[in-house]
């Protein structure tokens, strides 16, 4: 981890080393002693290749102990499954190598435009589609986030930056502020997004200086946190979420359909009215990316049209997320519901 006190200052707030690093670096990385941790029998070697097992103890401290089915543990676990190859999972499923428009920068939709912050994860969710990705395992060098900025400065047809990864909250605020405020300064740009899983996988995150470079910015904030279960949002995770409303950040959601994780109508219904309680908008509710290792957790499509349908039958409207799947060369996500 960097050393913080090398970091510039931002608007006189000092970088110091805030307590989420700390958290960071104590995550669990392995399975034997996640498997301690949470009362479980020692299991079988799961092959975790390049992306291994990482757990913050915050979010362990969700899973149901001696429970092997716990919706959060499956997230998280490396299985042997992983391993098996499946006709057509592939390592880049959606071609995001022909979306590349530099090191660093994705240009695959319109109007909007996407920084690869950094390839460093708060939690490895085992069907995450950049799992094979060549990212690197630490933060964009300071001359790809240079060429990125550059290429959008350069294209006035953009109005819109997302900030992602990886995931762009392992980055310190006092780079992600110096970051905001070079976006902010293109004049052609409206709006800054944030995809991120750090709220959800540790709250801590969500500091007063976070609040600060969000609040601060002439861009318009938008957050898209990732979150696919209730039982993931504690009293911690709900607080989070509050301060950043509070603090004026349009708040939205995106859910993985997930094979035994969130595939019943209850816990999907249950997740989105939690979140529209914490004043946070349901916006996706993905189909798995076809990547090589996560096929055990696919839902076919005709059992998620039926699971959305039956959440519209149930709630308002608004409470319902938009069921998209990712396609290659499309210009947006494609609607499945
Ligand atoms: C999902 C995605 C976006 C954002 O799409 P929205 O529909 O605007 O949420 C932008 N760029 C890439 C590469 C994406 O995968
Ligand atoms: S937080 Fe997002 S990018 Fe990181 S492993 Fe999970 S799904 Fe993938």
């Amino acid at each position: 981890m960097a050393n913080p006190t090398t970091e510039p200052e931002i608007r006189g707030e000092p970088c110091h080393a805030a307590a989420w690093q700390a958290v960071l670096a104590d995550a669990i990385r392995d399975p034997s002693e996640l498997r301690r941790l949470l009362d479980l029998p020692p299991g079988p070697a799961a092959p975790e290749g390049r992306f291994p097992m990482l757990v913050p103890r915050p979010y362990l401290a969700r899973i149901r102990r001696s429970d092997p089915q716990d919706p959060l543990l499956l997230q998280i676990l490396p299985r042997p499954e992983e391993s098996i190859a499946t006709p057509r999972f592939s390592a880049d499923p959606l071609g995001e190598s022909a979306a590349r428009r530099g090191p660093g920068l994705l240009g695959k939709y319109p109007g909007r435009s996407l920084i690869v912050t950094t390839g460093v994860c708060a939690v490895h969710c085992r069907f995450c589609f950049r799992r094979h990705f060549p990212y690197p395992s630490h933060d964009a060098e300071p001359e790809a986030l240079d060429q990125a900025v550059r290429q959008i400065a350069a294209d006035t047809s953009l109005g819109e930056v997302i900030l992602s990864g990886g995931d762009p909250l392992t980055l310190t605020d006092c780079r992600l502020a110096e970051l905001s405020q070079r976006l902010a300064r293109i004049g052609h740009l409206r709006r800054l997004r944030v995809h991120t899983r750090m709220p959800i996988v540790i709250p801590q995150r969500v500091t007063p200086e976070l609040i600060s470079w969000l609040r601060g910015t002439r861009l318009t904030p938008i957050m898209v946190v990732h979150v696919n279960h209730p039982a993931e949002i504690d009293t911690a995770v709900a607080d989070a979420l509050g301060r950043l409303v509070d603090a004026g950040v349009a708040v939205l959601s995106q859910t993985v359909l997930l094979r035994a994780v969130n595939d019943r109508v209850d816990v999907l219904a249950e997740l989105c009215q939690r979140l529209v309680d914490l004043r946070v908008m349901p916006y996706y509710l993905h189909q798995l990316d076809r990547v090589a290792g996560a096929a055990h957790f696919e839902v076919p499509e005709a059992r998620g049209r039926a699971l959305v349908a039956e959440l519209r039958a149930r709630l308002p409207g608004y409470a319902v997320p938009r069921y998209v799947r990712e396609v290659p060369e499309a210009t947006s996500k494609i609607a499945l519901a």
